[in-house]
């Protein structure tokens, strides 16, 4: 049910292009990243950015579900959509332990179900289309009241209490000397607010954020790793991040790789085949499985055309020229270090020297080659004997043409590269610590 109204939404356009959270193929990634090149840009021309970071008050427990109902109906859902939606969120009982009756609960729409965030979304619609982004302190309260009227109608708040505001800046104008109305309540700006996990500052420095990372790693892995995918910061690392910013972009870039290796059909190609199939099922009246599978191997086959020209991710097209067996496959999950392995993206000194994080591009202990995953899976002397191993298990040294064919030939197959990646992944963490400490 989520995924007919998601991909509804998304052929209706309902979703405004700006909005990344809970869309499938986009990311709160985009979201960071718009607002950092737009600071960035700001201060090339030698403007400032006010920005505000709402807070909407009590957002799946208030949404006005008769509210919600109407706007599905406007919005041209089938009766028996609004019907299931009804039923989700209207017809939901609470089972109170020792309580032998039921609570029925009519305000909502259900926290941690599926379609919550979609149909959330769906109330937030006209707030967003209705607030422009504009500069200046009147646009943006005008906006910002705007935003909040349509909130009211659907049972939402601004908290502005919880509202932060930053006049982003390279002029030394220091926070707390911006000032902006919302409602009866004055919001002053402030230095720092954590945006989707990352910490933006009013210089866009993100000395706050190197500082709380470097807090955090000690004793969270969890948060490196999510620092090192989503930023592309090496923690512990103490150069500019704005470079580090920059990777945000390049990984964005470069999803078409991340795409394949999570096994996920692009999203234009997935809504180009929910378009085929909509058409088929209106033209014949009736959807089969086959025609269901011809679709999917034509989108297969759009992608792998995609995927062969390429010049993005050159490395993972190496390893994985062939797409349908690698999608296809029944086994095998994949982790962080075999991500690195097989993206190239990771604790490589020639991927850290292409963003500034590192001075060589070489491998310690040999001159001549970079250091990059090649060089680690195939040749390096420092992993003799993990390859060797590996090898061993494989009955045959393996090459960039037979590794995942390799992987894909049986569970055993998959865990001896993979343990492989994360014995070699986490040396080379180590070899890259012990430089940046000395
Ligand atoms: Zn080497």
């Amino acid at each position: 049910m989520k995924n007919r109204l998601q991909w509804w939404a998304e052929v209706n356009d309902w979703i405004p292009k700006d909005q990344h959270g809970f869309r499938r193929g986009h990311s709160g990634v985009d979201n960071m990243t718009g607002l950092f090149l737009m600071v960035e840009n700001a201060f090339r021309g030698s403007r400032d950015v006010l920005t505000t970071f709402l807070d909407v008050e009590g957002a799946f427990d208030n949404v006005n579900v008769d509210v919600l109902l109407e706007r599905l109906a406007s919005l041209g859902c089938t009766r028996r959509i609004v019907k299931f939606v009804q039923f989700v969120t209207r017809e939901r009982l609470i089972f109170t332990e020792g309580a032998t009756t039921a609570m029925r609960l009519c305000k909502g729409v259900p926290q941690g179900a599926v379609l919550s965030p979609l149909l959330l979304r769906t109330t937030f619609r006209s707030a967003w289309e209705a607030a422009d982004p504009a500069e200046g302190v009147a646009a943006l309260e005008s906006a910002i009241e705007t935003l909040g009227e349509n909130l009211d109608s659907i049972g939402l708040g601004i908290s502005p209490l919880k509202t932060k505001l930053i006049r982003f800046n390279d002029r030394n104008i220091q926070p707390g000397r911006q000032r902006i109305k919302i409602r009866e309540h004055v919001v002053s700006s402030c230095s720092h607010t954590k945006f989707l996990g990352v910490i933006f500052d009013y210089r866009l420095s993100f000395k706050e954020h190197i500082n709380y990372i470097k807090k955090m790693h000690l004793n969270n892995e969890y948060h490196e790793i999510f620092v090192w995918h989503i930023l592309g910061i090496t923690p512990g690392h103490s150069r500019s991040t704005i470079d580090a910013i920059r990777i945000v972009v390049e990984t964005a870039r470069s999803a078409i790789a991340a795409c394949v290796l999570a096994g996920v059909l692009p999203l234009d190609l997935e809504a180009d085949e929910r378009a085929r199939l909509y058409e088929i099922g209106k033209r014949e009246g009736v959807l089969l499985d086959r025609n269901r599978t011809m679709e999917r191997m034509r989108s297969l086959d759009d992608w792998q055309r995609r995927w062969t020209g390429s010049n993005k991710g050159r490395w993972t097209v190496k390893l994985i020229p062939d797409l349908k067996p690698w999608v296809q496959r029944k086994h095998g999950e994949m982790n962080y270090y075999l991500t690195q392995l097989l993206s190239g993206h990771g604790c490589f000194r020639a991927y850290l020297c292409r963003f500034g994080h590192d001075d060589l591009a070489t491998c310690p202990s040999c001159p001549t080659e970079d250091e990059d995953a090649e060089h680690v899976l195939f040749r390096c002397p420092r992993f003799a004997r993990e390859r060797e191993s590996l090898w061993n298990a494989a009955g045959q040294p393996l090459t960039s043409e037979t590794v995942v064919a390799y992987m894909l030939s049986s569970h055993l197959g998959w865990a001896a590269v993979s343990s492989f990646a994360s014995t070699v992944m986490k040396q080379l963490r180590i070899g890259e610590r012990t430089r940046h400490a000395g």
